[in-house]
């Protein structure tokens, strides 16, 4: 897609901060890190988010993941890394912005010091077990019919 910035990131138009490459992945820095070494994982093809990812793509696609985070781990644990967030959004009320399916690595550190603090509180009130059996029987269909 032209007008795609992770497009030209990936296709080279567009310079960035590249640790992976191959025939179909591309990894880079973001530029606007939430940490000290938060990285991109993206497919080189455009597919705007996890809805339209072709499995034998994001295959792929997670197959370099442990060797991206052995990296980090190796280049940022002396800086104090603790632990790693894989995250991934889909759709601008999920916090996605570019809208080419990409895969954060962000390292973390103490939780003071690395600005970045992902969380959720359990709706344990509202969503009982018998809710959650209802979700599971309903996913669990459409999963089998895939
Ligand atoms: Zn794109």
């Amino acid at each position: 897609m032209t007008s795609c910035i992770f497009c030209k990131i990936a296709n080279g138009d567009l310079p960035s901060e590249k640790v992976y490459e191959d025939e179909h992945v591309f990894a880079f820095m973001d530029i606007t890190p939430v940490t000290k070494g938060h990285l991109l994982v993206i497919p080189k093809n455009h597919y705007e988010n996890v809805y339209d990812l072709p499995a034998d793509e994001a295959s792929h696609l997670f197959s370099v993941v442990p060797k991206l985070a052995q990296a980090l781990k190796e280049t940022f644990q002396q800086e104090g890394m603790k632990g790693l967030n894989v995250l991934q959004n889909n759709g601008a009320e999920a916090g996605q912005s570019v809208f080419h399916f990409h895969m954060h690595l962000i390292p973390r550190y103490d939780k003071q010091e690395d600005g970045f603090q992902p969380g959720w509180e359990p709706q344990i009130e509202t969503l009982t077990h018998d809710k959650i059996a209802a979700f599971a029987e309903r996913v669990r269909q459409l999963t089998e019919t895939k």
